[in-house]
């Protein structure tokens, strides 16, 4: 049995988390291999050490001094391995920072450091082996993983140990460091389950598992015991946020559960995610709805003409338009001759006449109407697959409470109801979806 366990700033951020970590690392002797984040904040107050080092690389840029950033960066590290009683040998490593910097650093290097520094700590006090992710994360020139030999590289150095490694960053081919987009240690943990096929990817964090509904719109939200990977990208895309988005592939390609667990309250069983999941009968398990999420400020295009649905070609002309102006479309609710395309309205904002007047020019249809300020809510709930009433539930709740529903869509795969409504009834719609499905 092997778990891979990753913990985020908050669980690395002061002494007091550590010994949170150490308790419940060694609680259970399958965790052999840690993942670790730079020290988040401590209070609502505080900062991040990664923001702090992109602020100090800026600094840099600008040839301005940033030895007050640089010093609150040592004093956090200082004081926890102080606090912990450890001897690790952190000046060295400062002072090696600080040469680097010096010595005109690029800013992926440095911002990487804030990992480097926890996994170095947390192996100390852990009494781990640290491995650095140089030794073993490779991307390719293009940004993406070389999977094949990043996986082979941690097989090797992770047999018959136990390991911290830092997440966030690993090496590119021309032997710098490169790090993912901001929150990318989960990433990091997840490849490392992956590459060592770990039975279950543990992801600490500050929240006990993935919430049914915002929280700043429903108070207390209950928790989502389980989730499969296709609800929860369909949440996450619309602003349920807990991991970085790109943090599931490569746990799903080897079907790795993934539990989303709380350092600060460790007995609580958090959300796990998974492909697929027997029925375990229980009260939340019959739920039809997993969860609630959205997302405002979408435009609405729709195009209408006689005979459009029959006429050959003319979804191809207008995707090729909607293309050419570099706009994205989120979903494509169709009726007969007409043609409806949901944007994000940031993307359309600045183009909206030239895309009208060529959609005009070219398709000249009977009508052509574009509606801003739409929010998108879905509803989303493997369970709602071949269950007739659970849209007629919807519309029938919106419609008590008086909310007009400009859109509705629903994918084949029938995980996810999605309405659109004005941007004015977004938190009505997100409260009522929720107290008819819940409560
Ligand atoms: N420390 C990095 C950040 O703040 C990566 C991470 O914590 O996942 O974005």
């Amino acid at each position: 049995m092997l778990k891979v366990i990753k913990f985020g700033g908050t669980s690395m951020a002061s002494a007091a988390q550590y010994a949170k970590v150490k308790s419940i690392v060694e609680a259970d002797p399958a965790r052999r291999v840690v993942v670790v984040s730079a020290a988040g904040k401590q209070n609502p107050a505080d900062h991040k050490v990664t923001d702090l080092l992109y602020l100090c690389h800026a600094h840099l840029r600008y040839g301005v001094s940033c030895d007050s950033v640089f010093g609150m960066i040592s004093r956090r590290y200082l004081e926890i391995r102080d606090d912990l009683g450890l001897q690790t040998d952190l000046e060295s490593e400062l002072e090696k920072i600080r040469a680097d910097m010096d010595a005109g650093i690029r800013e992926e290097a440095l911002v990487s450091r804030g990992e480097y520094l926890s996994a170095k700590l947390m192996a100390d006090y852990l009494g781990f082996d640290f491995v650095d992710a140089t030794q073993w994360l490779r991307f390719r020139l293009d940004g993406s993983v070389d999977k094949d030999t990043s996986y082979a590289a941690l097989r090797a150095l992770a047999e018959g140990r136990k390991i911290v490694i830092p997440g966030f960053y690993g090496v590119g081919p021309d032997g710098s460091i490169k790090t993912f987009s901001r929150g990318g240690s989960d990433i990091t943990g997840a490849l490392a389950a992956a590459a060592l096929d770990a039975d279950i990817y543990e992801n600490w964090t500050d929240v006990s598992g993935i919430l049914m509904a915002d929280p700043r719109i429903v108070e207390n939200p209950e928790p989502i015991p389980r989730v499969t990977y296709t609800e929860l990208r369909e949440l996450s895309y619309l602003g349920a946020s807990v991991l970085h988005e790109d943090t599931i592939f490569p746990v799903a390609e080897k079907n790795i559960p993934l539990n989303i667990r709380n350092t600060n309250d460790p007995a609580h069983p958090g959300t796990i995610i998974m492909e697929h999941f027997d029925s375990d009968g229980s009260e939340t398990d019959r739920r039809f709805i997993t969860g609630i999420a959205g997302k405002k400020d979408f435009s609405i295009i729709s195009i209408c003409k006689k005979g459009l649905s029959s006429q050959v070609g003319a979804l191809r002309k207008i995707f090729e338009i909607i293309d050419a102006h570099g706009i994205s479309v989120e979903y494509t609710p169709n009726g007969i001759d007409t043609v409806s395309l949901v944007v994000p309205g940031k993307q359309l904002e600045k183009q909206k006449d030239s895309l009208v007047s060529r959609l005009q020019e070219v398709l000249a249809p009977d009508r052509l109407e574009v509606i801003d300020g739409i929010a998108i809510v879905a509803a989303v709930g493997r369970k709602m697959a071949g269950r007739p009433g659970i849209s007629g539930k919807i519309f029938a709740a919106l419609g008590d409470e008086g909310i007009n529903i400009r859109m509705i869509s629903q994918g084949p795969q029938e995980v996810n109801v999605i309405v659109g409504v004005e941007n004015k009834d977004f938190n009505d719609t997100v409260k009522v979806l929720y107290n008819s499905f819940v409560k």
